[in-house]
């Protein structure tokens, strides 16, 4: 037995899904969380399955989630639908109830957030209102785990039942029920071929959704005898047929809602929201709250907890490594295997896990601000400014990520509501300069523009984000051309955060790490281990040797480097073993150079001139995020062609960008 649920965004599906499941899907207070539909078996009874899908307002909508939901309805034909409604939002919620009515399909309506509307002395007269939609209606608040028993049981009573709406008109007499009459007539036959109810066939037609249209296969005649019928609709209600529709609707929606609910008070959380909105969303505060806020998340992040964690963390491999190190040496182990435990394995991984401390913190921050409803808001501020670059306001939260870490941006990407706006910001964030580039511009920042390190560092932020800014500009003209989605969110009510759903958040996003450190990092490092171990015949070579496979990689790279200022075959090796994480950058050119990080600096002036050290600066920029980033990108556009492609790009992005930087670079100095 299939149950779907569906229901506005921010009704609390997910929350309900949870419960009835047992999964811990990602709840938050910011509408569009759920992007695809999740499947779970429902807790306790066997063979049922539950689908969570996202949140639309209107069957009619054609926004990816729109459809991902309304397909589903109407193609997987689930045994019984639950329609979920935000009960401190009854009118605008049942707009959508009414629609599902009509696909006469078993159906129970599951009024949720009854917790709040009580709270605020609101109450609904739920046998009235299940008898006036014909349907039962269930009060529950799924947070609280009320009535959550109670609706599953009548659930899967009435699909077991087959037990369909006792009423799909919503209106008698006048000009919007005859045209629905008249069409549903017409429509009769061909709605039945494909297996659904004539009047929801029949609103469809009226309301022009061209897929069921096109499904129908209606002959023209047919065609123009619904046509004539819509027109005279249209006339005679002196509304298009869209609004007549509406209107119908809401006019049954008012009078139900005039008999049954009892509207709360003004809720405290709406007045405490409007006050918050007040400065939050202030015209000139906005801003400069929001700077002030991201600032105190990264510095909290990267410096206080964050960083602090990560380097106990480091310590405590390194003091592993080292006991491993020194029982290894005791027990005499071949050396060859000895450097692939130790500077294969445990380098490799070990210094990719001691970042998992600043995704904790980071992602802790960041989901109390989503939970409490402040991101939705932010989105919102940001908007206008997104728009003229092609985007919409939910692009910037992953975009802001993307300055601590691309990886966990990407996934944040996951929030958005259409594919196109998904993958155009995905696709970006990599020009977001991530911290782990800090390291790279610290030391060549402090061998070439000594006392200049803060504008350096500025420009070079500034100039990815320029990038970015030109190639959203040249995406959204080219390959995703077209409008990103407009902005219809609407601003939740601010709530305290849940500590479970926090603490799922967290969870989620370090498990994720660490599979992902287990996984392509111990691949990638034991390559590249072996790379740089070995030379052409398989000896084993000192791990600074010039006859390495990894040197020779890097040698017979040089010549395409070579026009940007750094031929030299430790910089490109430097570059490949980047490809694992960008700190690798500085600590291989630590080890061919064979200089500790404190006299690398000084080194670097030998192979680099100050021209050619800005464009290797500009490259390490802008060149293709890390494995376990390209490992994500990969997940997210589900294509290993499309991920080389974007390797490839930025690559050669970069190698242009900085071959220019290099060229005016000589013109200067
Ligand atoms: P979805 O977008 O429909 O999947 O909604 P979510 O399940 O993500 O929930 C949206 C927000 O409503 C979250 O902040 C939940 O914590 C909150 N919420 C869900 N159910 C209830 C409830 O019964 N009472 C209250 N007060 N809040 C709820
Ligand atoms: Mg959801």
């Amino acid at each position: 037995m299939v149950i779907a649920l569906v229901g506005n965004q921010n009704s609390g599906k997910t929350t309900l899904f949870n419960q009835l499941t047992g999964s811990n899907q990602h709840v938050g207070n910011f509408p569009g969380i759920t992007v695809e539909h999740i499947v779970s078996d429902i807790r306790g009874y066997k063979n049922s399955k539950l689908v969570d899908l996202p949140g639309i307002y209107s069957i009619r909508s054609n926004s990816g989630e729109g459809m991902v939901t309304r397909n589903y309805i109407i193609d997987e034909k689930p045994d019984a639908i639950i329609n979920i409604v935000d009960a401190t939002n009854i009118e605008r919620n049942l707009y959508l109830t009414l629609q599902l009515i009509e696909l006469g399909k078993p159906m129970v309506l599951a009024l949720n957030m009854m917790d709040e509307l009580q709270g605020n002395h609101g109450s609904v007269d739920i046998n009235l209102l299940s008898e006036r939609l014909g349907i039962p209606v269930v009060p529950i608040s799924a947070a609280k785990n009320d009535g959550v028993d109670e609706l599953i049981q009548l659930v899967i009573e009435t699909a077991n039942k087959k037990q369909k709406p006792r009423r799909i008109d919503f209106c008698s007499a006048g000009p919007v029920h005859r045209c629905i009459h008249t069409v549903s007539h017409v429509v009769e036959d061909h709605a039945e071929n494909i297996g659904v109810p004539s009047r929801f066939a029949a609103t469809r037609v009226i309301e022009a959704d061209e897929d069921i249209i096109k499904a129908l296969r209606l002959s023209d005649n047919e065609l123009e005898l619904i046509e004539h019928a819509v027109v005279e609709m249209e006339t005679e209600s002196v509304l298009d047929r869209n609004a007549a529709l509406a209107d119908m609707r809401y006019r049954f929606i008012e009078a139900v809602c005039m008999e049954t609910v009892v509207k709360s008070s003004e809720s405290k959380e709406q007045q405490r929201s409007i006050n918050i909105d007040r400065v939050l969303t202030n015209k000139y505060l906005a801003i400069p709250t929001f700077i002030a806020i991201m600032g105190f998340v990264f510095w909290m992040t990267f410096d206080v907890i964050g960083q602090r964690l990560s380097d106990w963390l480091a310590m405590g491999i390194d003091w592993i490594t080292l006991s491993v190190d020194t029982a290894l040496t005791a027990y005499g182990l071949n050396p060859t295997v000895h450097s692939l435990v130790i500077d294969g394995v445990f380098a490799g991984v070990g210094s990719i896990l001691s970042f998992l401390p600043i995704i904790i913190v980071l992602f802790f921050f960041l989901a109390i601000l989503e939970d409490t409803g402040y991101m939705s808001r932010v989105a919102f501020v940001m908007d206008k400014l997104l728009r003229k670059i092609g985007l919409s306001g939910r692009s910037f939260v992953p975009m802001l990520i993307g300055f601590g870490c691309s990886v966990p941006a990407i996934m944040a990407t996951r929030t958005l509501p259409s594919e196109r706006d998904r993958k155009m910001t995905l696709l970006l964030i990599p020009f977001m300069s991530c911290s782990a580039k800090i390291p790279i511009y610290a030391v060549l920042t402090a061998a070439f523009f000594p006392n200049k390190g803060g504008i350096v560092m500025t420009l070079l932020y500034l100039g990815g984000i320029s990038v970015g800014i030109i190639a959203a500009k040249i995406l959204s003209k080219t390959v995703f051309s077209g409008n990103p989605v407009p902005f219809v969110m609407e601003l939740p009510n601010y709530r305290m955060p849940s500590a479970k759903s926090v603490l799922m958040l967290m969870w989620e996003k370090a498990w994720d790490f660490i599979q992902r450190a287990f996984t392509i990092i111990f691949v990638a490092t034991v390559i590249l281990w072996f790379l740089q171990h070995f030379d052409v015949k398989f000896n084993v070579v000192p791990s600074d040797s010039t006859t390495s496979i990894l040197s020779i990689l890097g040698m017979w790279m040089a010549p395409v480097f070579a026009p940007l200022g750094f031929a030299d075959w430790r910089l490109c090796t430097s570059l490949v073993t980047g490809l694992m994480s960008k700190e690798a950058v500085i600590s291989t050119l630590g080890v061919l150079m064979n200089v500790g990080t404190d006299a690398l600096s000084t080194a670097l002036q030998g192979i680099l001139t100050t021209r050619s050290a800005i464009s290797f600066l500009v490259f390490a920029l802008l060149y293709t995020p890390c494995v376990a980033a390209i490992s994500t990108i990969k997940k997210e556009l589900d294509s290993t062609v499309k991920t080389v492609g974007v390797v490839v790009g930025q690559c050669c992005v970069a190698w242009l960008t900085a071959y220019i930087v290099y060229v005016l670079a000589g013109m200067i100095i």
